[in-house]
């Protein structure tokens, strides 16, 4: 019987979701659901000092939003538990003593001052396996008097190490590039570099999915699955995601964060969407993916070796369509928070706003500008009642607009069409073209060369009182 995929997402909780790691968390989901498998998260914890307040609920929230549901983790159990590091640290204890038996690591009591002496002209430093020799009595003696310990890894001096990578292919490092690194600092918490091999190994992990920095380091966690006899996983490690030709992206250029593009007004699944994209071609060559339709196509075939650029305005463009496929109630929805913070608010009817939005903008994040000056119809350029095509001006507006206020006062119905059909006859007994009477008004009622929505439906959204209250202004402002 084939065995169970397990993938996992492994973070650190940092207080946010990089895109990167996102990009990782939704490939081995997708990895492991599109092979029946189980996608597991784990938090990575072991560096006490980085601790950051609701770091981990950044984690969970981001994940379950995305619609990234993980089989097991620390808030929904599983039989593997427990999935935060910290709350492991007898077990790599354990696990340390081993592999010190086995000959794969040793004790090191070396100073602070020993160790900054090994430094090298260039800054260089390189563990010196000074340690390696003391007996084991000697071992003993010294953690019983109490003195400060960490545990390296035994790296060899001499030989190659070689693994597989299913996007990489072979990859070989000589093992004189690596160091003894710490396994076990002297706080008793393990590196990243112990535990990853250790919560891999007991999770029963059968792919690890993460990004190219660990690609080098592997060898040293090869060196462990084989001291203890345990079976290496598949690797699969992604290209980086970069903000250029030369910078990854990061938390530092503001661009890296996916509750900020949350706050820019891209929908979660815009985003994860486009995430996809970045190191991933389809087969079919679509681009609007759902999960479900990512967790068919994905294989790994599709995913490119070369580094990504994160290309902002594509993921605008993806966020308008998705934009455009919500349903009315579904963009109001989304719009709502954004509406509410526009100086409109309180003034009209935002749902009636939402809904001439909706075609027009490929972020929420733009809504408020698209809608703030409607709010007041202040001073404005006459020469925005200038129009080639229906022969209008200032002077035809100062013609016009008299009827046209007359009309409108006169009517009730402010439904669009029966303002669009009323105003329409209007212009044949004026004896003007509809266009004239539509230009002029829409200028007239907001004050701009550009509106979501044309004449009538700007007029529909006012409403009479402030409708025939703005008309009146711009008499005003054309008689001045
Ligand atoms: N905690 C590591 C990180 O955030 C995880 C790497 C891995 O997936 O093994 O980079």
């Amino acid at each position: 019987m084939e065995e169970t995929v397990r993938t996992r997402f492994a973070p650190s909780p940092t207080g946010f979701m990089h895109l990167g790691g996102l990009r990782t968390a939704l490939y081995a989901y997708l990895y492991a659901k599109s092979h029946g498998g189980k996608f597991i998260l784990r938090i990575e914890d072991t560096d006490q000092q980085r601790f950051v307040e609701g770091a981990i609920d950044v984690i969970y929230d981001s994940l379950k939003g995305s619609g990234l549901y993980y089989d097991e983790g620390p808030d929904v159990g599983g039989d593997y538990g427990p999935y935060v590091q910290s709350e492991r640290k007898e077990i790599y204890a354990e696990y340390a003593k081993k592999l010190i038996e086995l000959g794969g690591a040793y004790y090191c009591f070396c100073s602070k001052e020993r160790l900054e002496s090994l430094t090298d002209a260039n800054g260089n430093r390189k563990y010196d396996k000074h340690c390696l020799s003391l007996t084991k009595e000697e071992v003993e003696k010294r953690i019983a008097a109490g003195e400060p310990y960490v545990i390296r890894q035994n790296i060899p001096t001499e030989g190659t190490s070689t693994y597989e990578d299913l996007i990489y292919g072979t990859i070989s490092i000589d093992y004189s590039e690596l160091e003894d690194n710490i396994l076990i600092k002297s706080d008793g918490m393990p590196t990243y570099n112990f535990a990853n091999v250790i919560d891999d190994h007991l999770m029963g992990i059968t792919h690890v999915i993460r990004g190219t920095e660990y690609l080098s380091s592997t060898p040293k966690y090869n060196l462990m699955y084989d001291a203890f006899g345990w079976k290496r996983p598949v690797y699969i490690h992604l290209p980086p995601i970069m903000k250029d030709a030369t910078r990854k992206l990061s938390k530092r250029y503001g661009d890296a964060n996916f509750d900020d593009f949350l706050k820019k007004g891209y929908l979660k699944e815009a985003i994860i969407n486009y995430v996809a994209l970045l190191g991933w071609s389809p087969k079919e060559n679509v681009e609007k993916m759902s999960l479900q339709d990512m967790i068919r196509l994905f294989s790994l075939d599709g995913i490119s070796r070369s580094q990504s650029i994160f290309d902002e305005a594509k993921l605008r463009w993806l966020n308008g369509e998705y934009i455009r496929a919500m349903s009315q109630d579904e963009f109001y929805r989304a719009a709502l928070p954004f509406l509410q913070t526009s100086a409109v608010n309180g003034k009209f009817d935002l749902k009636r706003i939402s809904a001439l939005l909706q075609p027009r903008v490929e972020t929420l994040g733009e809504i408020p500008e698209k809608i703030d000056w409607l709010a007041e119809l202040g001073d404005y350029d006459l020469s925005l009642f200038n129009n080639k095509k229906n022969k209008t001006d200032a002077e035809t507006a100062k013609s016009l607009l008299p009827a046209i206020r007359e009309y409108l006062l006169s009517v009730d119905d402010y439904s669009n069409d029966a303002l669009f059909a009323g105003l329409s006859a209007k212009a044949g007994d004026l004896g003007v073209k509809s266009g004239a009477v539509f230009w002029v008004l829409r200028i007239a009622v907001t004050g701009q060369g550009v509106t979501p929505g044309g004449a009538t439906e700007m007029v529909s959204l006012l409403g009479k009182e402030e409708t025939v209250r703005r008309i009146d202004r711009s008499l005003e402002l054309l008689s001045r």
